[in-house]
């Protein structure tokens, strides 16, 4: 397929953050180009399969591109965020990080059952942030069958259990 070395080169590694021995993929380079981020959103809309009544954006990165990718697509966006953050009623996840826990919702009533939704996230490690995000909208009856992503870090591994959730999942760069 599609190398997208163009995008690659818009988006660079900062090491040692957030804390020693991490290397940080930093989309925000790719956010400042208007040829690039027009490029980014042309693509994913392209890898985007039938129509999908909403692209659900995971907080925060996620939103900038859920809510572009919803234009072309000529669908909403639910918000996915960090709990506590949504003023009404709302369903929550919990799932596990390196030390601890995490919990994401969405508002109860964003999505109609049966509603056909896109996920979209900056970047995709482990895979314990989408799979969350995933079963939260199952639980709230809306049908997931694809996700996707500008950057995959393929030897986390999060990507293929996705797919093994069977999830279509595609991402611009690895
Ligand atoms: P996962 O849950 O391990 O797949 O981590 C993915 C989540 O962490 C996403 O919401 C990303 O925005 C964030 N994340 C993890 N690593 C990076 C990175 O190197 N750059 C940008 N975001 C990252």
């Amino acid at each position: 397929g599609h190398a997208n070395e163009d995008l690659k080169a818009l988006i660079r590694t900062i090491p040692d953050f957030p804390k020693p021995g991490i290397e940080f993929r930093d989309i925000t380079t790719l956010l400042l180009d208007a040829k690039g981020l027009a490029t980014a959103i042309e693509r994913m809309a392209a890898a985007t399969h039938g129509p999908v009544d909403l692209v659900a954006g995971i907080e925060a990165r996620g939103f900038l591109f859920a809510a572009a990718l919803a234009v072309p697509l000529k669908a909403g966006v639910l918000l996915i965020r960090k709990d506590g953050k949504l003023p009404g009623a709302t369903i929550a996840e919990d799932y596990t990080l390196e030390y601890g826990t995490d919990r994401i919702a969405i508002h109860a009533d964003a999505c109609a059952p049966g509603a056909t939704i896109l996920l979209v996230d900056d970047l995709i490690a482990t895979g314990g942030t989408a799979r969350a995000a995933i079963r939260l909208l199952r639980k709230a009856g809306a049908t997931v069958t694809q996700a996707q992503f500008v950057v995959d870090l393929p030897d986390l591994g999060g990507a293929d259990r996705l797919r093994e959730d069977g999830i279509e999942v595609s991402a611009l760069v690895s």
